[in-house]
C-alpha cells in the first residue's frame, strides 16, 4: 500500500483561495515524483466541486470530506449526505476528529454510525482518533484508543479493508499546538493500534493505513514517515500552503 499522505484544510480558505492552493499544489507535485505516496485533500465542502477536477489531473490525488451525516438523505438541516459528497468527486471522509469529538462533543457510538454509513455508501473512511492529555498523564493512552478503535468499527467490520478503511493516530495535545508526540510516542501507540487492527480484522489488520497526525511539518515529516507503522499523515496547518504540504508529501 502507499503511503497516505492528507490535508485536513478545517475551516479555512475561500473557494479561490483554495483554488489556488490546490493549483499550486498540483504544479508541484507530479505522478512522477508521487511513487510510493498518495494525496489526499480534505477541504471545506464549498469548495470541492472547484478543488476535484484540479485534483484529477494527477493520478493519486485524491478528494475528501472532513465530515457527513450517516443517512441517504431527508431533513437533516445543514447537514450533508455522503451521496452529495460522492456526486462532487470525494472517494474519502474523514470521521472521529479530534476537534468534532471534543469541539462538537461527537460520542464514539455516533462516530461509528459514520463509519458504518460511510463504508455503507462507498466512501473510504479514515477513522481519528486520540488521547487528550490528561489521559496521557492519567496512563490511559491504551484504554483510550482500544475503546475509540472498537466503538468507531463497531459495526462495520464485514466490511471494513486495508482499501477502504484507514485509521489516524491524533494525540489531541499534538493538535494545532506545534507540540509533536517524539518517535518513540508515536511507534508505541502505532504498534498498539496496529496490534488491535489485527485483533478486530485478522484478515486486513496488518495492511490498514495507520496515519499519524499531531503538529506534522515540513522539517520533522522526514523523520515521522519512516517510523514502524506509520502509513501516512494527517496535516492541518502546515497543509494550507501548498510548498509546505508538497515538502510534506516528498519527504
Ligand atoms: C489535524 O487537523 O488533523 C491536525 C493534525 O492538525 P495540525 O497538523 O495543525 O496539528
Amino acid at each position: 500500500m502507499k503511503k497516505l499522505m492528507a490535508a485536513n484544510w478545517k475551516m479555512y480558505k475561500t473557494v479561490e483561495e483554495g483554488v489556488q492552493t490546490a493549483t499550486d499544489l498540483m504544479q508541484l507535485l507530479t505522478s512522477d515524483s508521487l511513487q510510493d505516496r498518495e494525496v489526499l485533500l480534505c477541504p471545506s465542502f464549498t469548495m470541492l466541486g472547484a478543488v476535484g477536477p484540479i485534483l484529477s489531473k494527477v493520478p493519486g490525488c485524491f478528494l475528501g470530506a472532513q465530515n457527513f451525516y450517516p443517512a441517504g438523505q431527508g431533513a437533516f438541516t445543514g447537514e450533508i449526505a455522503p451521496e452529495q459528497l460522492k456526486a462532487l468527486g470525494c472517494t474519502y471522509a474523514l470521521a472521529g476528529h479530534s476537534e468534532r469529538r471534543h469541539v462538537l462533543d461527537e460520542p464514539d457510538e455516533f462516530i461509528g454510525q459514520k463509519i458504518v454509513f460511510g463504508l455503507h455508501s462507498g466512501l473510504n473512511m479514515i477513522l481519528c482518533i486520540g488521547e487528550t492529555i490528561a489521559e496521557r498523564q492519567a496512563g490511559k493512552v491504551e484504554e483510550v484508543l482500544a475503546r475509540q478503535l472498537a466503538m468507531g468499527l463497531a459495526n462495520a467490520l464485514s466490511m471494513a479493508t486495508a482499501k477502504t478503511l484507514a485509521v489516524a493516530y491524533e494525540p489531541v495535545w499534538a493538535i494545532g499546538t506545534g507540540e509533536v508526540a517524539g518517535p518513540a510516542e508515536i511507534v508505541a501507540a502505532h504498534a498498539f493500534v496496529r496490534a488491535q487492527l489485527v485483533s478486530l480484522l485478522p484478515e486486513y489488520g496488518q495492511k490498514i493505513r495507520i496515519l499519524y497526525g499531531g503538529s506534522v511539518k515540513p522539517d520533522n515529516a522526514g523523520t515521522i514517515i519512516h517510523l514502524d507503522n506509520v502509513d501516512g499523515v494527517l496535516v492541518g496547518g502546515a497543509s494550507l500552503q501548498a510548498k509546505s504540504f508538497s515538502q510534506i508529501v516528498l519527504a
